[in-house]
């Protein structure tokens, strides 16, 4: 802060001069080329802020002009990513031909698939190795990127550029004939239901989350966390199975959930007030859409360590992501088919703790380790 600034902070306000950036903004230097999806993502969360009466406003680092921050408004930073350039660019390639394949893979779901679930040993059989390590090189890929961050000391999000890009590939990628082609056991009876007009439009026409949506999505859980809202989940009957799994969660995990609901709270009054069309419809379906997509890329991961990675924890304070997905969906309509879906998948994850085969994988281990319902006796009583 200049002298002249420490002045007229002083005498004036606090609010009078630029914010200072935090420490990751100028050790890392800001980013520009996704400044315009930025803009636009900050213009939607601000529409969606102000419809739902919530005391906050979003505003962009670089269009700030040295002014400062009014008491309700949150500065955004994009940022340069902390891995290095060749780095990324091998990630990005990667990751593009990881999609693509998947997206042309034709094992359909094999016959004999209607009773072996998810527990039992024959869904290892499923499906190729290739078609296995390809599903998990994607969750592993989504699971460790950090895409955004604020802090309670800082009134401010930083959004990292890079991890957006790569975000961007997997949920912005074309997975409808990949959705498609899981419901069909091969090519030739896909064409001929195709041809016989058995596929919904809405599947043909089903579009991705656009880069524009997820920022947005990111922003509010960002905001969230600054907020106070309270973490407000049903868990009256029959949802016996959801209130075990939220007290099995510790504080951190908890307060992902509070900032995901931040997301709710605020989206669905602004959403189902209205009749959203173009982009505001996108960020309206952003979360059970990205919750959809993610069920999909997962479907075929059947081996132990894929079905570890699909159902525990396997990031440190964070809640798994197809859970956190689930129960946003869940908190967004409340109505039984996604409670059912909810419950289906908690119950599946309690009863994959309890295998004695977890010890033996070490993926499975270590997610199990992570995944707290797995330590009764650490759990600490939960505060939603
Ligand atoms: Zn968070």
């Amino acid at each position: 802060m200049s002298l002249a600034c420490l002045v007229f902070a002083a005498i004036l306000s606090a609010t009078a001069c630029a914010p200072t950036p935090p420490a990751i903004v100028e050790q890392l230097g800001e980013a520009t080329l996704l400044r315009p999806d930025v803009e636009t993502a900050i213009h939607m969360t601000n529409e969606a802020l102000r419809a739902s009466d919530e005391p906050f406003r979003l505003v962009a680092s670089w269009q700030l002009n040295g002014r400062g921050l009014s008491e309700d408004e949150i500065a955004v930073y994009l940022i340069r990513s902390p891995a290095s350039p060749p780095m990324l660019v091998r990630e990005r390639t990667v990751l593009k031909a990881t999609i693509a394949t998947m997206a042309s893979d034709f094992g359909g779901i094999a016959d004999g698939t209607e009773h072996c679930g998810d527990l039992d040993e024959c869904v290892e059989s499923l499906y190729p190795d290739a078609t296995t390590n390809l599903v998990m090189e994607v969750l592993n890929r989504l699971n460790s990127w950090e895409l955004a961050k604020t802090s309670p000391e800082c009134r401010c999000i930083v959004l990292v550029e890079q991890d957006l890009q790569l975000y961007r590939i997997v949920f912005g990628a074309d997975w409808d004939r990949y959705v498609l082609l899981t419901r069909f056991d091969n090519d030739e009876e896909f064409r001929a239901a195709l041809a016989n007009d058995r596929i919904p439009k809405a599947l043909l026409d089903g579009e991705s989350v656009p880069l524009e949506a997820m920022i947005a999505f990111l922003l509010l859980h960002e905001i969230g966390h600054l907020s106070e809202a309270p973490l407000q989940i049903s868990t009256g009957e029959p949802a016996g199975n959801l209130k075990a799994y939220l007290n099995g969660l510790n504080p951190r995990q908890l307060e992902e959930l509070r900032a995901d609901g931040f997301v709710v709270r605020v989206l669905a009054p602004y959403c189902f007030r209205q009749n959203p069309t173009g982009l505001v419809q996108q960020t309206c379906n952003a979360p059970p859409v990205l919750g959809m997509l993610t069920f999909v890329i997962g479907m075929k991961g059947k081996s132990k360590d894929a079905r570890c990675l699909r159902y525990l924890d396997t990031v440190p304070g964070y809640p798994n992501w197809q859970a956190r997905l689930l129960l946003l969906n869940y908190q967004y309509v409340a109505e039984s088919k996604s409670q059912s879906l909810l419950l289906d998948y908690l119950s599946t994850r309690e009863q994959l703790l309890k295998q004695s085969w977890i010890v033996d994988s070490e993926v499975c281990h270590r997610a199990a380790l992570l995944s707290p319902a797995a330590r009764p006796a650490e759990r600490s009583p939960a505060t939603y």
